[in-house]
């Protein structure tokens, strides 16, 4: 098997590069070639001798995604791209347009282990982790279709990063490069189901990165009815680990909670939520669920959301609703690659 060179850090393509016998400089102009003008192939790659170009493509791949297809919100401008790897699996990325910028969705596994109940990426089970390239080409990718340049990147697309730590480190590693995409590390959000083992390994990093945590539920009745995650750490263990983390990195954690009507969605819902956030390093972002077609959850209504949100003010919580976008082409996980896959 090729070496995935779009994943490899400069350090370790100059080693391969001195092995080769070439000079330094070579491996720069890779590395630049691959992160900076973010090209698919070698043969792009045009100040590098024929030779050198072929004795690569020999060794080394750059494992590109490649549109399968594509879909524009007639609403709101996003686009959700359906990539295909060089395995003939499939992953969905997602771009939205913010008043600050671009934002890309990108996923972190080809499908998911993780099996929430309300959500469609999961539902074909798990098939492999994406490597960090990968991960990196559906950015590469998605700005060279829409010529754009990209400014925040969201890890909320199909897949749990913290089950696929190495490689999601090595992308972040990679992303905010200054001599790639040169992504802020602030303008990046982490999104994980609660895997308190990872969340402890990533403390360690150190990293400015936002940490979101899709929590759901108040308490363990409830989670562990929609998340299987909650048997292992439940929601104790959970907030326990978020307190820890905000210490450690002074980083202000953000919490996901999906409104499902009858659910998790009433009064004494919010009220247990505030009394277990008290005090934390935190924001509460609600978000009004999506239908996915194999499930039969239905979102709160309004007037239960405003509700919600009051409880949630009275008590000095930080909170905001996530705004829709891309409604009209199932923007959600997962959504895409299901309607593929059941053809
Ligand atoms: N595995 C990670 C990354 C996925 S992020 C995680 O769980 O955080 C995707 C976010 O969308 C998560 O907060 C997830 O819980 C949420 N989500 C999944 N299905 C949804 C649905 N049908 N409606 C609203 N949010 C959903």
């Amino acid at each position: 098997m090729l070496k995935d060179i779009r994943s490899m850090s400069y350090d370790e393509i100059l080693k391969e590069i001195l092995e080769m016998n070439e000079k330094k400089f070579v491996a720069n102009q890779i590395y630049s070639w691959l992160h900076k003008h973010q090209v698919s192939s070698f043969d792009e790659m045009t100040n590098i001798s024929k030779t050198l170009r072929e004795k690569l493509k020999k060794n080394f791949n750059t494992f590109n995604c490649t549109i399968e297809k594509k879909l524009v919100s007639v609403y709101d401008d996003t686009v959700k791209y359906l990539f295909k790897l060089h395995d003939g699996e499939f992953i969905e990325t997602v771009v939205m347009k913010y008043k600050y910028g671009y934002t890309v969705c990108v996923s972190s596994q080809v499908g998911c282990k993780m099996g929430c109940n309300f959500c469609a990426s999961g539902i074909a089970g798990f098939i492999r982790n994406l490597e960090a390239g990968e991960i990196l080409s559906q950015i590469y990718t998605a700005q060279k279709d829409l010529g754009i340049k990209v400014s925040h990147v969201v890890m909320m697309g199909v897949g749990e990063p913290l089950d696929n730590f190495d490689n999601v480190i090595r992308f972040l590693s990679l992303v905010t490069d200054e001599n790639g995409q040169n992504l802020s590390m602030r303008n990046i959000s982490l999104s994980t189901c609660g895997v308190v083992s990872g969340i402890y390994k990533l403390m360690e990093k150190k990293l400015q990165l936002t940490l979101s945590i899709s929590l759901h539920a108040p308490n363990d009745e409830i989670r562990s009815k929609t998340m299987p995650v909650n048997k292992k750490w439940n929601v104790d263990t959970l907030l326990k680990a978020c307190r820890d983390y905000t210490k450690e990195t002074s980083r202000r954690i953000s919490f996901e909670y999906a409104m499902i009507s009858g659910v998790n969605d009433s009064d004494e819902c919010a009220k247990e939520l505030a009394s277990k956030l008290k005090g934390m390093l935190c924001h509460v972002n609600l978000i009004p669920v999506n239908s996915v077609k194999e499930r039969d959850y239905t979102r709160s209504n309004d007037q239960r959301i405003q509700s919600f949100i009051r409880i949630l003010e009275k008590y000095s919580i930080n909170v905001t609703v996530r705004r829709t976008l891309g409604s009209d082409i199932n923007a959600s996980c997962g959504q895409l690659r299901r309607g593929v896959k059941s053809e």
